[in-house]
């Protein structure tokens, strides 16, 4: 069995899935009566084996389903995004925190973190939870800030360690109709957090892109504003209207191009890395002076996101973060798998010579 990375392989001694808390709970007992290891899967979406075990594969994807209450959503750990937004959104309603891509699963991305766009003013997705169902030791129990308060630290961002995660309850936010998305150019790393910081946006984004010179790097904030009203900030040099489902799943088009140009299938090395703000432009810097695309892959992806997390104790995170995601692909024609992962080793190095840490969903070795 594989992941989304496709570098680490594992074979399981059974895959059980389960539909509902009680056959979460049977298959957890009965694993733990043989020895044997369990690693809950959503969407198998981490990079490096997170997912993968040697021993009981507990694969949620069929215990899904959203209830939507009159502020908050009750959702299945197997459900989509996708689909927890197409359930609130005809109440008018979204959850506070989307990830960029829609088809990873609740109970996934609740332990990996859950970084998105809005995650500069609600934090990550693990910290936008009401309450949680979780099976721990073979027995179902709920956990929230009130209940078992430690339990629901140690599973939010825990990474399927302490517990699986078959229930969240979501809080919910106004959804708007539509946004606008503007898109600010700047000038290199530095002036994309001073934008980020400075710019008035309720989703805040930033890509670095190679030049068509293919001799340096195009930086570019996205600046999304809700509403039908909305302006675009200062430095805007092109916008766009969209509904706010469309914009939520923008990452659709570009996923079926890759799907088509068989770059979805291959390997993944990716590497996301939490810096500290105030050091985060020279690693950056530091890292795109040796980026080649042969070490991003064709259809590499380099992302750049402040961000402010709360009460997340599993997420290890620096004071003032900012994400820096490398997310390479091993295109053929560009360098090895191994050659990528050593890259990986050196920018999180890089970053923790700077209190700097990793997300623990991507593509480091140890
Ligand atoms: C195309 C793409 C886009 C992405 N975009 C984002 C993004 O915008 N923001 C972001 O933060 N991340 C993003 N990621 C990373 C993603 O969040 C993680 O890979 C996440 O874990 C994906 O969810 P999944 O359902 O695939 O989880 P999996 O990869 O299956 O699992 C992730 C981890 O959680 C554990 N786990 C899974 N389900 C449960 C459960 N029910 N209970 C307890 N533990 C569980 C697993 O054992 C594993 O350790 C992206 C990944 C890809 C491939």
């Amino acid at each position: 069995m594989r992941d989304f990375g496709g570098i680490v392989e594992r074979s399981p001694v059974r895959v059980v899935r389960p539909r509902s808390a009680g056959e979460v709970a049977r298959a957890v007992r009965e694993a733990a009566a043989q020895g044997l290891d369990v690693v809950p899967r959503g969407l198998g979406h981490s990079t490096y084996g997170q997912s993968l075990t040697a021993g009981v594969s507990i694969d949620l994807r069929e215990l899904t389903g959203v209830e939507v209450g009159p502020r908050h959503a009750v959702a299945a750990a197997g459900t989509r995004w996708r689909d927890v937004l197409a359930a609130t959104l005809p109440h008018g309603l979204a959850p506070p925190v989307l990830t960029d891509y829609l088809d990873v699963t609740v109970g996934g991305t609740l332990s990996a973190g859950g970084v998105g766009g809005t995650s500069h003013v609600h934090g990550v997705q693990a910290e936008n939870v009401l309450a949680l169902d979780v099976v721990v030791d073979g027995e179902p129990v709920v956990c929230s800030p009130a209940v078992r308060p430690g339990l629901f630290d140690a599973v939010r961002a825990g990474l399927g360690r302490h517990g699986v995660i078959t229930r969240a309850t979501l809080p919910l936010v106004p959804a708007p109709e539509r946004v606008l998305c503007c898109t600010i150019p700047c000038r290199d790393a530095e002036d994309v957090l001073r934008v980020q910081r400075e710019v008035p946006a309720d989703d805040v984004s930033a890509q670095v892109k190679p030049s068509e010179d293919g001799d340096g790097w195009i930086y570019e904030v996205k600046a999304v504003r809700h509403g039908d009203g909305a302006e675009p900030p200062p430095g805007t040099t092109e916008t766009e209207k969209l509904p706010f489902f469309d914009f939520c799943d923008r990452m659709r088009p570009d996923v079926e191009e890759l799907i088509g140009l068989g770059e979805w299938a291959r390997p993944h090395p990716w590497a996301t890395v939490f810096l500290p703000a105030a050091r985060a432009a020279e690693v950056i810097e530091a890292t795109l002076a040796e980026l080649t695309t042969a070490t991003l892959g064709l259809s590499g992806v380099i992302l750049i996101k402040a961000l402010r997390v709360g009460h997340v104790p599993m997420l290890d995170v620096p004071d003032d973060p900012v994400l820096f995601s490398v997310l390479r692909t091993a295109s053929p024609g560009c360098a090895p798998v191994a050659d990528m992962l050593a890259a990986n080793r050196v920018l999180l190095d890089r970053a923790r010579a700077v209190g700097g840490t990793r997300y623990a969903v991507d593509s480091v070795p140890s």
